[in-house]
């Protein structure tokens, strides 16, 4: 978990491969979605322009989806979910049902505004449609809002992992993995 920019994409990369399993992206999977003209992307990519969160039905189905497929038997990488607490509620019952356990929950701490200017910076280098100005402070409104109350129901849990997201790619890497090594080993 981490604000829009925090850098959960880049980090879901390594750690899924570090512990091999696969990193699931909400994001990744709807903009797949969306390039390929599915309904699904359809139905998202209104939602996603605006800087609004995809309906959690529809977002709960696809994660359902994606963690039945086998190569998620053995474990996996949530990048970007939950993002409400019906969510939350809904990975449970998931979760429930697949036979796995969450382990732990890694919330990426940044400065805000230095998360705006490297959305500013990957909207200009990778051109995403939701990577305007006015949508980036949408979407950091909205992570406020939704899913930041959130950390303190993983919290209460003993699940978070807070990791200074700060600082070069590759330091954060290794804060993660020095934090999730532990609980791997336990
Ligand atoms: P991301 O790449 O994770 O920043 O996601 C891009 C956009 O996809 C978000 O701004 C939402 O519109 C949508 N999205 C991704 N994950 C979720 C989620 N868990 N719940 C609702 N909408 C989501």
């Amino acid at each position: 978990m981490g604000p829009p920019g925090a850098g959960k994409g880049t980090q879901a990369k390594y750690v899924a491969d570090h512990f091999g399993i696969p990193a699931i992206s909400t994001g990744n999977i709807f903009r797949a979605n969306v390039s390929q003209g599915t309904d699904l992307g359809l139905q998202a990519k209104r939602y996603m322009d605006a800087g609004e969160y995809v309906p959690d039905e529809i977002t709960n189905l696809m994660v359902r989806n994606r963690i039945d497929e086998p190569d998620a038997e053995p474990g996996f990488l949530l990048d970007g979910y939950p993002r409400t607490l019906a969510q939350v509620e809904e990975l449970d019952c998931m979760i429930e049902h697949t036979g796995h356990r969450l382990d732990a929950v890694v919330v990426l701490t940044v400065d805000s505004e230095e998360v705006v200017q490297r959305l500013l910076q990957r909207a200009r280098t990778e051109g995403r449609a939701d990577d305007t100005e006015d949508v980036i402070r949408r979407r950091q409104e909205i992570y406020g809002e939704e899913t930041e109350p959130l950390i303190a129901v993983y919290r209460e849990r003993g699940l978070v992992q807070a990791i200074n997201g700060m600082g070069e790619v590759d330091e954060v890497t290794k804060r993660i993995f020095e934090a999730l090594d532990v609980i791997d080993e336990s």
